[in-house]
């Protein structure tokens, strides 16, 4: 199949089966699918109770080295390695993936839907808006942010009294009520009374007024574009908001909180408590100041009911897949949902799924955030290697998007690859930390040569560790390829584990972060900025410091310093700021000089993609 067509290319020539096989083939009724078209169904949260006594399945993270700009094909693995299960070997898979943001799908990276022969299809649909999961998350996510300003505009203008009027208006009876979404906030004030009138006024003022402090606010506004000039942008200038205008900015929606909790939440209750429980900053008096004190969470679990149910498509080998959540693993959690896993191992005999980026960061809160949640552990880790990273991690020149790759990388270097494989052994050092067998796929490039990959295989296994090391063709030859990395999956599946977390969470936030720092960054330390020692201070007084620790770091480098290749020495980590995503169950400290809202290059992506009018098919994504 020499040479392999460009993604979309391979894509669009695929034959594709209706999405109704596939859900059959897997054993779903008909009444827990909803079709989204032919190529597209949301499987119902129900399957879940009619399966609740079947045992589960084998459950597979796919993680990586540090990559570089270019990614070094996890998903592209995480296909090719369901393909070769499913279709080659005969086991039932499920492929568990998240949905990729529009960010770097028009900016420099381009889709995620795997590559090569190895590929979720449609890929048009699947790298843009699916089944308008992302879309939602925006929708209740701005919802909420509008909800918080206006609140503030409103409580400028006018008296308890007043607030509390409009809050609860008489009727044409002239009775008050009490909203459906106001009982939390009453609750939480514990004012056990159903009748508006009979508050005093004493609880009248309490219950009508936040009384937000504005400098406290850490929810942002959301939209999945990278969009670099809204990282700070001034709201409320208009004439009839004049005084109540503040600095704010917004986040890609794949870094917010409500995707975090599209992606960790167990059942559509869960996600209601936890879109409840929110904190968008505190009162003026350091209470903390919630979602359902603003009465907005019911209205954001109704924007994203059907969002919670994971999306079903396929494989170019006509294996299944579920497309779900999408949170970065540099600046989010970096995980599928737990919700999808959680069903695929009902479904199936084998979960592969994928953690984001390097073993650093989307494996490490796999296990000490999603795994925590989900209470399942996976019982084999796959690293995905390349030569042309490790090249670069021993000294190779940089490895740029749309430009071609240097003589180092296309011609045999032993030496640059021997240099560079301390970052392999590092990674497969901390995914056997937590006592899960670690299996490395050497992802085979045209340019490899036998005496480099054979290099990679051995040092993975003899300085390593790893159970097995194997090299893969699953780009070019789709699941084929990848059939011997499938029988050392299966063998490894079978091995006892002995999984541990990496740390404690009664441990304190900077106990958790330290720990974190050492063991998986390998950094001397870490350093805390003012506003970050201020913000820990706060989280430990509101009792929100027994959270798990989701670091926002560069996923280029192992350190927080992306141009550090290898294995850096002899850093620190600094902390510039930090946020609780009390919903969404962590604390998020910022690294260096991370953004919570990408850019985009001089030239992006998008300028490939547009409609060829004669056929009506989609060019230029890949
Ligand atoms: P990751 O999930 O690790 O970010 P992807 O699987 O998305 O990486 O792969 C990144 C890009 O590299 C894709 O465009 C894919 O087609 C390409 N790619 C992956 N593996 C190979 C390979 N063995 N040969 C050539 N290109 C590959
Ligand atoms: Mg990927």
């Amino acid at each position: 199949r020499n040479p392999v067509p460009s993604d979309i290319e391979v894509a669009q020539a695929a034959e594709i089966k209706p999405i109704s096989a596939i859900a059959e083939a897997l054993g779903l009724l008909p009444e827990e699918i909803e079709f989204y078209g032919p190529t597209k169904a949301k499987v119902k949260l129900e399957v879940l109770d009619r399966l609740k006594d079947v045992p589960d399945g084998k459950y597979v993270d796919v993680t990586a080295i540090t990559p570089t700009p270019l990614g070094e094909g996890k998903t592209t693995t995480t296909v090719g390695l369901s393909q070769a299960l499913g279709a080659h070997l005969g086991k039932s898979v499920i492929t568990c993936i998240r949905q990729p943001s529009q960010g770097p799908t028009f900016g420099i990276k381009g889709g995620a839907a795997g590559g090569g022969y190895s590929q979720v299809i449609p890929m048009e649909d699947f790298n843009l808006h699916l089944t308008g999961d992302i879309h939602a998350i925006t929708a209740a996510n701005n919802l909420l942010a509008a909800a918080i300003d206006v609140r503030m505009l409103h409580e400028s203008t006018q008296t308890d009294e007043q607030l509390f009027d409009r809050l609860c208006p008489k009727d044409k009876q002239g009775k008050r009520h009490f909203s459906i979404n106001m009982y939390p906030r009453l609750k939480k004030l514990g004012i056990d009374k159903t009748d508006p009138e009979e508050l005093t006024e004493e609880e009248r003022g309490r219950f009508a007024r936040l009384d937000i402090d504005p400098n406290s606010i850490t929810w942002r506004r959301g939209i999945d574009t990278s969009d670099r000039m809204l990282r700070s942008i001034t709201i409320g200038e208009g004439p009839k908001e004049k005084g109540n205008s503040r600095k704010t900015g917004f986040d890609i929606t794949v870094a917010s909180e409500v995707m975090a909790i599209l992606a960790l939440t167990t059942s559509l209750q869960d996600m209601r408590e936890r879109f409840g429980r929110i904190v968008i900053g505190v009162s003026r008096n350091g209470e903390p100041v919630t979602a359902d004190d603003l009465g907005a969470a019911g209205a954001m679990t109704v924007l994203m009911k059907d969002a919670i149910k994971p999306t079903l498509m396929q494989t170019l080998e006509g294996t299944p897949v579920f497309v779900h959540a999408g949170p970065f693993a540099n600046i989010a959690h970096g995980n599928s949902s737990i919700l999808a896993d959680l069903i695929g191992l009902k479904l199936a005999d084998y979960v592969v799924t994928e953690s984001g980026f390097g073993a650093d960061m989307g494996m490490e809160k796999f296990f000490d955030i999603k795994c925590r949640y989900s209470g399942r552990i996976p019982n084999v880790v796959v690293l995905v290697a390349t030569v042309r990273a490790l090249k670069m991690h021993g000294g190779g020149p940089a490895v740029v998007a749309g430009k071609p790759l240097d003589k180092e990388y296309t011609e045999e270097n032993l030496e640059l690859l021997r240099a560079g494989i301390e970052n392999m052994l590092h990674h497969i050092k901390t995914a056997r930390k937590f006592g899960i067998p670690v299996v490395v796929a050497v992802n085979q490039f045209f340019t490899d040569t036998e005496a480099e990959l054979e290099l990679v295989r051995k040092a993975a296994v003899e300085e390593g560790g790893a159970e097995a090391a194997v090299v893969c063709k699953h780009w070019e030859l789709g699941g084929e390829g990848a059939i011997d990395l499938a029988k050392a999956v299966v063998e490894a599946a079978e091995k006892p584990s002995h999984f541990q977390f990496l740390y404690d969470l009664n441990l304190s936030i900077k106990e958790k972060i330290e720990i974190i720092a050492r063991e998986v960054y390998g950094a001397d330390g870490v350093d805390y900025l003012p506003e970050a020692e201020a913000r820990i201070e706060d989280y430990t007084r509101l009792g929100f410091d027994k959270l798990p620790i989701c670091m926002a770091k560069t996923h280029l480098s192992l350190s927080h310093d992306p141009s550090l290749k290898g294995v850096p020495k002899g850093y620190r980590i600094p902390i510039r700021d930090i946020r609780a995503s009390v919903g969404a169950g962590f604390i998020y400290p910022l690294l260096g000089a991370m953004s919570t809202m990408p850019g985009l290059p001089t030239r992006p992506a998008f300028y490939d993609v547009d409609i060829d009018m004669e056929t009506g098919r989609v060019v230029g994504l890949f």
